[in-house]
């Protein structure tokens, strides 16, 4: 059940335009999430859009109605446009403005009904329906379940369940971890009736990474350095690396977690120097061991094992802070 669902139908029921906004640096979740619920709110007869502040990497391009997204550093005039006509907002994956960066300008101001659907901790966008599970294994889990609680699971379609299934399996990691909600496992039997192929979606997820991102990978791993504390692993990657290795948008997702799979390494940082002077920090952790906390001091945040911060820092002071509060 979720709590006050009349609300949400009748924010739908009243709307025609609909604009649905994720995180920057747009993830499976992020994306998946996001297409699930303008597909669903198409077959309503709505008009709806994705709405990213950036680029999704290219290797995601093949997932269902991805070139439907638009994105704001591409095209600032078609957003504007499209933000002109919205009657309803969705957020989605985020629970923080300051997460869709360019994009909170243009959609903070709109005086339309928002519905946040989140499984971040304190979510922090005033809205007017909002359906948040930290515990969910991922927003799209949420969206499967809205959905299903808004017109039952008859209306996940064949490619719903597709744009689901990738949100789930990707921020669970193949179901690695956030895993352990009996729940999940009958939603992705849902799924998998729906004619949904594991085997398919795992290959294209996880098995069509480019050479020269193999490549920076095995350069990453072979830099690794474990910190004094002895149980957590810090891998630095500077803007020249990334160059050589012909770095695209998305290249180092998964990275931060390699280093969790060495005996006795239990929390993995990956700190990576951005092309405008920023630094772009991923924490992972295994256990009670949260690192949101240590995102947080830095302006980020997150899930307890899962979390991250952008610092307008050199380099070698992020390294530095980081150094001090990891012991
Ligand atoms: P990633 O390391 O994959 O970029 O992010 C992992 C998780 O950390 C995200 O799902 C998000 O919850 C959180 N996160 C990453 N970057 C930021 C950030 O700059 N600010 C906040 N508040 N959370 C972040
Ligand atoms: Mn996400």
């Amino acid at each position: 059940m979720i709590e006050n669902i009349g609300t949400a139908c009748s924010l739908i029921g009243q709307s025609s335009n609909v604009i649905i906004t994720g995180h920057v640096r747009p993830d499976g979740d992020a994306i998946g999430a996001t297409l699930a619920l303008r597909s669903y709110l198409l077959d309503l007869g709505k008009k709806a859009t994705v709405i990213l502040p950036n680029a999704y990497p290219d290797y995601y391009s093949w997932i269902p109605d991805i070139r439907s997204v638009v994105i704001l550093e591409n095209n600032q005039g078609k957003v504007m446009e499209i933000i002109k006509e919205a009657d309803l907002l969705f957020c989605v994956d985020y629970n923080q403005l300051s997460r869709i960066s360019a994009l909170r300008p243009l959609v903070e101001p709109l005086k339309i009904p928002r519905i946040v659907i989140d499984h971040h901790i304190g979510p922090d966008i005033p809205c007017d329906f909002l359906y948040s599970v930290p515990s969910a294994s991922a927003a799209s889990e949420l969206v499967y379940r809205f959905i299903c609680e808004l017109s039952g699971d008859e209306a996940v379609t064949h490619k719903i369940a597709t744009q689901i299934m990738i949100g789930i399996t990707t921020d669970t990691g193949g179901l690695a971890f956030s895993c352990n909600d009996p729940e999940l496992y009958h939603i992705i039997g849902n799924l998998v009736a729906k004619g949904v192929d594991r085997n398919d979606l795992n290959i294209k997820l996880f098995h069509t990474y480019s050479l020269d991102r193999f490549k920076l990978m095995s350069h990453c791993l072979s830099k690794m350095e474990i910190l004094a504390d002895g149980r957590t692993a810090l891998i630095v990657l500077t803007v020249k690396e990334q160059k050589k290795f012909r770095y695209q948008v998305g290249d180092t997702e998964g990275f931060v977690n390699m280093p969790l799979t060495i005996q006795k390494i239990n929390r993995s940082i990956l700190v990576r120097e951005e092309e405008d002077g920023e630094v772009k920090v991923s924490l992972r952790s295994e256990g009670d061991n949260p690192v949101n906390t240590i995102a947080e001091l830095f302006g980020g945040g997150g899930h307890k094992n899962a979390s991250g911060f952008e610092a307008k820092l050199p380099l070698a002071e992020v390294i530095e802070r980081l150094k001090r509060v990891i012991h």
